[in-house]
């Protein structure tokens, strides 16, 4: 029986990861499990999955989750972030997934390090804000790490790995980094000025959050994830390829010197790389449907637009300045939120990148402080960005 802690259990993510866990009582159980302001979902989860800790955001909201559950003394509420860390470096906790949302995920993410636990990465904002520490963590703690985003856990199940659930690379020549292209593939940037929130999240494969469908469509969030396997898979940018591949059935490749090129197929439905990462080395039915290559029909592949796109573009260049994807990505988190709260407009969102990375001064983050003082600048300098876009809008 692996114990699980379950960060972000109300998210897309954890909603997945609760499913997986459901069809295996034998295998996996709930130790913790967290989410920020939900206290109606995380009530539910309690009640169904029975945690030994459930940890909120704020105290308001642990005090309302506790009067829910009264009749459920042996589930201990907490509130915070300090609650998290200590809770997460129980000795019956052996696999923490890590599913919140954004920067707030890092914390928890690092500790869990630290504490030498199984982590399942979805929340990518974490590893490309801190990369070096991050990946430092892992190592000092005797951690596995294994990837969660869709492409990451693909380019994994494609490359040889050790006991620790580290990849070999030698002999890999590329790695295909594959994107849906997003919900506004093939428009011209000129007719994305007035794309409301709705649009932007009604990504035409994958059901997800609202702030990854919005990077999904302005391709920051391959911007992110071309950091992301960089760090995971010791690459620098010019060894990953990106390429748009719109039925998101390849999840991405793996070309090795001798020309081979490993893929890993499947539904857009990430029970699939959650189940391979609760499960592995070993595999288990993660309650997806089949693979019908035949209905399938096709596979394309073309380049990335990012004259249309041009976040990508800018995480390209961010990813070569130290501490670059640090402002890159807590300048996205601002813009994102102001485009979802009706702000700015979707082609703000890379204008606000723009301006907070010229404007910030950038170095690379050493320390768990160095990283939140760069990640906290980034924010100040995007908000006013943001605010400024807002009001020349009438907003
Ligand atoms: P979501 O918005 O559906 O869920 C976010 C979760 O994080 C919720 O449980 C929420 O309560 C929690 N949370 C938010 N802010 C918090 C805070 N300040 N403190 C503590 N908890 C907080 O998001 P999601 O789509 O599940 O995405 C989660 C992460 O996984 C993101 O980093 C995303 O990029 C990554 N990811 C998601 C998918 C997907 O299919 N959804 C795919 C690949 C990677
Ligand atoms: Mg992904």
């Amino acid at each position: 029986m692996r114990g699980v802690a379950v960060l972000g259990a109300t998210g897309s993510i954890g909603q997945s990861t609760l499913d997986v866990m459901q069809r295996h009582p034998e295998r996996y159980h709930a130790v913790v499990v967290s989410a920020n302001r939900s206290v109606d979902d995380m009530a539910s989860i309690c009640r169904i999955h029975k945690p030994t800790h459930a940890v909120m955001g704020e105290p308001e909201s642990a005090s309302a989750l506790r009067d829910r559950l009264v009749d459920l003394p042996q589930v201990a509420v907490s509130a915070g972030a300090d609650a998290l860390d200590e809770l997460l470096a129980l000795p019956d906790i052996d696999t923490v997934v890590a599913g919140i949302v954004g920067f707030a995920g890092l914390r928890p993410t690092l500790s869990a390090a630290r504490a030498g636990k199984t982590i399942l990465l979805a929340n990518k904002e974490a590893l490309v804000s801190a990369g070096a520490l991050f990946m430092d963590t892992v190592k000092r703690g005797g951690a596995t790490l294994l990837p969660v985003d869709s492409e990451h856990n693909a380019m994994h199940q494609c490359l040889p790995i050790d006991a620790l659930g580290r990849p070999d690379m030698t002999n890999v020549e590329k790695i295909i980094l594959t994107a849906s292209g997003g919900p506004f593939r093939g428009r011209a940037r000129e007719s994305l000025h007035s794309v409301t929130p709705d649009e932007a999240c009604a990504h035409p494969n994958w059901s997800m959050g609202a702030k990854i469908s919005v990077d999904s469509a302005t391709l920051a969030n391959k911007g992110l994830e071309l950091a992301e396997a960089c760090w995971l898979f010791a690459r620098t940018p010019d060894q990953i390829e990106i390429v748009v591949h719109p039925q998101s059935i390849v999840h991405s490749m793996i070309r090795y010197q001798d020309g081979s090129v490993l893929a890993q197929l499947g539904q857009p439905d990430m029970r699939t790389p959650i189940a391979y990462g609760l499960a592995w080395p070993e595999r288990i039915d993660a309650g997806v449907e089949p693979l019908d290559i035949v209905a399938a029909h096709r596979l394309d592949f073309e380049a990335p637009d990012l004259d249309a796109f041009p976040c990508l573009a800018l995480a390209q260049w961010a990813i070569s300045q130290p501490g670059g994807m640090c402002a890159f990505s807590a300048a996205n988190e601002v813009a994102v939120a102001a485009f979802l709260q009706g702000e700015i407009r979707f082609t703000d969102i890379d204008q606000v990148i723009d301006l907070t990375l010229k404007q910030v001064e950038l170095s690379e983050p050493a320390s768990l402080d160095a990283v939140q003082a760069l990640d906290e600048t980034a924010r100040e300098v995007a908000q006013s960005h943001a605010t400024r876009l807002a009001a020349a809008h009438g907003k």
